[in-house]
């Protein structure tokens, strides 16, 4: 191993998320895709719901259009059922991932199955290159029990949601495009984590329980932090322990035209996304 190979990563940024209601009125932290943090190629959005009081899901996310990448919803606790106008529908339980590609454009649903209790979870929007945009629609629905567990040392545990660790577990969740590195960890006080992932890949971690520390970083929930050059991610957990996604992915690195659901290349291509849903080509 050389010096390089076991530089760790350090936090570039950190970030503490920005209030944000979408949907027909759900209220969530945005921590991609705001004003100071408007992405992180190839990861467009990054919203997180955690809230035990109906009236800030309830409401959910009635029929709306999707095209030119992928949404993926990682539910902590509670469920959301998605229903989509190619045929599509799935109940997605605690612990469970569905990840959707939207290509080349759905109408789709995520509603609460639930009428009370917490509600906890991600979204993640993931880039599709302009090469990709037009794939056909897809849905994974991956129930925790498909979500493999890599025991790690001192009771530690990392589920592998998509791509491969260097110990050789591969989660189950493919990208129609990106190769993503997709974990979710846990790491009792005290221990640490430690992963490779190249210095070419955009990397973060979405801390959403307890408090860490990367190098002279140190980080409460629920924050992101947004990782630099290095070729090894290394977390050391705080006194209470600590939960968070760590995504890395290569930055797809061509011009991003964005407006609400739609995500292309360019503005004749968002134009002509507008017309198309107007027009009942979803
Ligand atoms: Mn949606």
């Amino acid at each position: 191993m050389t010096a390089d190979q076991r530089t760790p990563r350090p936090v570039a940024a950190l970030h503490r998320g920005m209030p944000a209601s979408d949907g027909a009125g759900v209220t969530m932290t945005r921590f991609i895709g705001t004003a100071s943090l408007s992405m992180l190629d190839p990861f467009l959005m990054l919203d997180h719901f955690h809230s035990d009081r109906p009236d800030d899901y309830m409401a959910g996310f009635p029929d709306h259009p999707h095209r030119g990448f992928e949404t993926v919803t990682i539910m902590l606790a509670g469920r959301m059922r998605h229903q989509d106008n190619k045929g599509n529908a799935g109940l997605i339980g605690p612990g469970g991932v569905q990840w959707m590609t939207a290509g080349s454009g759905l109408i789709h649903s995520e509603m609460p199955e639930q009428e009370d209790g917490l509600m906890s979870g991600f979204q993640l929007w993931v880039n599709l290159p302009a090469a990709a945009k037009a794939t056909p629609p897809r849905y994974q629905d991956l129930p925790a029990g498909a979500i493999p567990v890599e025991p790690r040392p001192g009771g530690a545990a990392v589920r592998v949601i998509a791509g491969t660790t260097a110990r050789g577990t591969v989660g189950p969740a493919e990208s129609a495009a990106a190769t993503p590195l997709l974990l979710d960890v846990s790491l009792p006080a005290g221990q640490s984590f430690a992963e490779p992932v190249p210095t070419d890949r955009t990397a973060f971690l979405a801390l959403y329980d307890g408090g860490l520390s990367v190098g002279d970083t140190e980080a409460a929930a629920p924050s992101l932090a947004v990782l630099g050059d290095g070729a090894t991610v290394a977390v050391a957990a705080g006194p209470a322990g600590c939960r968070f996604l760590m995504a890395a992915s290569a930055p797809i690195a061509e011009p991003v035209a964005r407006y609400g659901p739609f995500v292309m290349t360019t503005g004749e291509e968002l134009a002509q996304a507008f017309e198309d849903y107007r027009a009942g080509r979803f």
